[in-house]
């Protein structure tokens, strides 16, 4: 019976699936043998100012071996132009959507966890109220394997985890730490020019964490190697008691 209405009427599915933060080996297996089977894989890439394709996802996918020609690159414009990029999701999705009406299996890739603070959730959004069967394979995301990296936790017993991103300033983050807990701060753009000063200042013990598995990681909790670092997109912060120097042994992590 399931065939038949199959055939009659083909109704393929979105499928939003984690690839983790960088290193390859954080694939989970079901993402794996879901872009194994997937007819078109979905890869968010930006331009850069040189009219350059970036995508830490590309760099993923074909670490794992995934046959290229089922790459569909979806160029989004590094603008903070949201109607642009709107128009430009809007196109993206109706490509999404003809594949699923065409009956193909679609995998919509992303960093991290694929409904952590992911572009892929207003994918599905849409694809859900246009009837089109839509799914999520989830991931680790970034601060999780920045901890791991440092060997550190999270939270222990009662501790509690805010998570914050974009900041309007580092009074927010001081505010959310006097909760008490761990505080994670993702997007660090908005405050890119007070992090230092800041951190050293209010002398809190901090784990700061760039390009997490990927080429030029840098994880630090040594207020000394951060000063001069040009805080790029892919970094956050951590900040709890878990993330003191430890004596005697490396503060920093670094494969740049
Ligand atoms: N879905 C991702 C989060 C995407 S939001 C996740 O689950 O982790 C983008 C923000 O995530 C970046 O600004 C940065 O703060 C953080 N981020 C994502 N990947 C990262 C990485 N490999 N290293 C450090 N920070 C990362």
């Amino acid at each position: 019976m399931r065939n038949r209405i199959d055939t009659v009427m083909p109704c393929g599915c979105l499928c939003g699936v984690s690839l983790g933060p960088g290193d390859p080996e954080l694939v989970t297996l079901k993402a794996l043998r879901f872009l194994e089977r997937a007819d078109v894989i979905c890869c968010p890439a930006t331009v850069d100012g040189r009219g350059a394709l970036q995508s830490v996802a590309i760099d993923i996918l074909c670490d794992l071996g995934l046959p290229e020609e089922r790459f569909r690159i979806m160029a989004l414009p590094m603008s903070e132009n949201r109607k642009l990029a709107e128009a430009e999701y809007r196109e993206h999705f109706r490509q999404i959507a003809a594949d699923c009406r065409e009956g193909k299996t679609v995998a919509l890739v992303s960093i991290g966890d694929a409904g952590f603070y992911s572009t892929v959730s207003a994918m599905i959004r849409l694809a859900e109220n246009e009837g089109i069967p839509c799914s999520l394979i989830p991931g680790v995301p970034a601060f999780i394997a920045a901890a791991a990296s440092s060997c550190i936790p999270v939270a222990l017993q009662d501790d509690r985890v805010r998570i914050l991103a974009m900041v309007k300033d580092v009074d927010e983050i001081e505010r959310a730490l006097r909760e008490g807990g761990t505080v994670v701060v993702m997007k660090l753009s908005t405050i890119r020019e007070y992090l230092v000063s800041w951190l050293a200042a209010s002398g809190h013990s901090f784990l700061y964490a760039e390009k997490v598995g990927m080429e030029g990681e840098f994880i630090t909790s040594d207020i000394d190697a951060l000063r001069q670092r040009p805080i790029p997109y892919f970094s956050l912060l951590v900040c709890s008691p878990y993330c003191r120097p430890k004596a005697g042994s490396q503060n920093t992590v670094t494969n740049e």
